[in-house]
């Protein structure tokens, strides 16, 4: 059990270092993953976050640790081929949390059953020893059978490969827990509010806030790091501020449907939407996620909101494919997340043309800033920013040692079918603690298979401050049921205040914080918003 992972006993020892060897800004997958290749290298590692770990893009993905079959259809080989090694390392390092997943791409004319089945032969080969199972093309009458919501009418066959499937903000969770454990500092809700610098301009730490308390701190480092996703911009132009705009946010909302809608076990992918785009349909922790969209925008923000006609562009590309039709009034759960695509060069450049790879920017001040990149790509994003940091001079040579470090919770052996699974070798202990208390045992919602227990652990062991971060990113009821969510804030909200010693007036301000959060994510209040904006 990490009794480290405590926000409290993390300021504390935050005190005992005056200079640290870098300052990561950001607990998004970016982040944490360079916070992580840090603190094993040796150096002296602060993160901080000014919300949540993974309360941005990271938690908000279409769940895929893949080498992306559409960049392969754009000849980005390399891309792939570094995604996919990336994959086969993620199955070994957080087994408890990244599954092999099969696809299946149902084809509609030969010509397309022919084109993908090489394709994806290529897929495997560029995925070496560390290959997830080989594709195959299937007749009809097994696509029907494998797919038994899958549209019929003038199916030729299908194709079927395979990638892996994880859940996103319970690995940044993970990861987090893996730098404390390892010796780093990590911060949720700490805020980066401007960069130090000395008499030559050059970067010498930054001024943050602790978001729950107001106190403000300084801290010195060697080497700052900008990881803030679609933040980035923000904090370049705190170094300086006629700094150029680097990223377009790009808007990408998944719709999260009952299992009836996707009732087996593999997954659809349809190559090809009317937009040119491929859709996803993912069966995840019960459900079916169905994503996603690519619309640019002009702003960024930490909860961004589907827009209706993203929402109806989904149900449509998705009634063209299954015979279970899918209404408004069955969705879930929507949620949002922003590509931080690099901005285009010119305005005719569409963001799915957009180089997906990640790309490392030294500013004259000596701040260091990553962008872009995937979820799947994290561990080598954060290997390539801190060789570079060592290229700078900010550091002492060390080599990365994150290739085969295990992410806490490690343990691929466990029963998927008990939801608790994710927990990994954490697993017993959540036992152990139902064993003692067997109310913790309780399900939170009738409807729900999620207990009290894991409430009660997220608090204590995994850093959840409010009913947010709790029925966000480590039990993902806010994704998976966003009414059952708002239905069980006030229970949650109990077992928080109890373990964090807050009054009456705290919990009722936390329910109403978490209900104007949640109505994002329940269709009727997205589409208004959408309507309203
Ligand atoms: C719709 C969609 C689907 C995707 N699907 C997949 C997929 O299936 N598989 C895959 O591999 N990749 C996927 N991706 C890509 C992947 O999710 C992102 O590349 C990744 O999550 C980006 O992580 P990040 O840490 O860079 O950004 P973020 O997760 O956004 O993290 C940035 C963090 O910086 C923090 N921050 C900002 N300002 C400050 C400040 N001043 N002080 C402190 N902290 C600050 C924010 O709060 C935020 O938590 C998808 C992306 C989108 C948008």
């Amino acid at each position: 059990m990490n009794k480290a992972f405590n926000r409290g006993g993390l300021i504390q020892k935050m005190h005992n270092t005056s200079v640290w060897d870098v300052i990561v800004i950001g607990g998004g997958a970016t982040g944490l993953g360079i916070a992580l290749d840090s603190i094993t290298r040796g150096y002296k590692t602060l993160l901080l976050e000014r919300a949540d770990f993974a309360k941005g893009t990271s938690s908000r993905s279409t769940k895929l640790v893949h080498g992306g079959v559409r960049y392969l259809a754009q000849g980005n080989i390399n891309l792939v081929k570094e995604a996919l090694y990336e994959r086969g390392l993620m199955l070994n390092n957080a087994s408890h949390l990244v599954s092999r997943q099969s696809f299946i791409i149902p084809t509609y004319k030969w010509w397309d059953h022919f084109i993908y089945t090489i394709g994806l032969k290529i897929y495997d080969v560029l995925s070496g020893k560390l290959s997830f199972g080989k594709s195959i093309s299937i007749r009809k009458t097994e696509t029907i059978e494998r797919l038994q919501t899958l549209r019929t009418r003038k199916l030729k066959g299908g194709v079927v490969y395979y990638d892996g499937l994880f859940d996103d903000s319970r690995l940044a969770i993970n990861m987090a827990q893996t730098c404390i454990e390892k010796g780093a500092v990590v911060l949720n809700h700490f805020r980066v509010l401007a960069l130090l610098k000395d008499t030559d301009s050059c970067i010498t730490g930054v001024r943050a806030v602790d978001e729950e308390t107001g106190k403000t701190y300084k801290f010195d480092a060697n080497a700052v790091i900008n990881a803030t996703g679609v933040f980035t911009d923000d904090i370049l132009k705190m170094d300086d501020p006629a700094a150029q705009n680097k990223i377009r946010p790009s808007q990408g909302i998944h719709l999260v449907l009952d299992k009836s809608f996707l009732p087996g076990k593999h997954a659809i992918m349809v190559p090809k939407t009317d937009d040119g785009r491929v859709l996803f349909l993912v069966p995840w922790h019960n459900r079916a996620v169905l994503g996603t969209t690519d619309t640019l925008l002009d702003s960024h923000s930490l909860e961004p909101k589907a827009r209706e006609e993203e929402i109806d562009f989904i149900i449509k590309t998705a009634n063209r494919y299954l015979t279970k039709s899918v209404t408004k009034g069955d969705v879930l759960s929507v949620f949002a997340g922003l590509r931080p695509l690099a901005a285009p060069k010119d305005k005719s450049e569409k963001t799915k043309e957009i180089s997906r790879s990640h790309k490392i920017i030294v500013s004259k001040s000596g701040l260091v800033t990553i962008t872009g990149g995937k979820w799947t790509t994290y561990r080598k994003m954060a290997e390539d920013t801190i060789n570079k940091v060592i290229e700078l001079g900010k550091l002492p040579k060390a080599l990365c040692k994150t290739k085969g470090l295990h992410i806490h919770g490690a343990n691929g052996t466990l029963d998927k079918s008990d939801h608790l699974y994710i927990y990994g070798s954490d697993y017993k202990e959540i036992q152990k603690l139902i064993k003692k208390h067997p109310d913790l045992g309780e399900r939170l919602h009738p409807g729900l298979e999620f207990l009290k227990a894991e409430v009660l652990w997220a608090v204590r062991y995994e850093m959840a401050r409010t009913i947010e971060d709790v029925l966000a990113r480590r039990v993902r009821v806010l994704f998976l049921d966003a009414k059952a969510a708002i239905e069980i804030a006030p229970k949650v909200a109990r077992i928080l205040a109890n373990e964090l010693n807050k009054d009456d007036l705290w919990e009722k301000q936390q329910i109403s914080d978490f209900i104007k959060v949640a109505r994002n994510y329940l269709i009727q209040a997205s589409s208004h918003n959408a309507w309203s904006s």
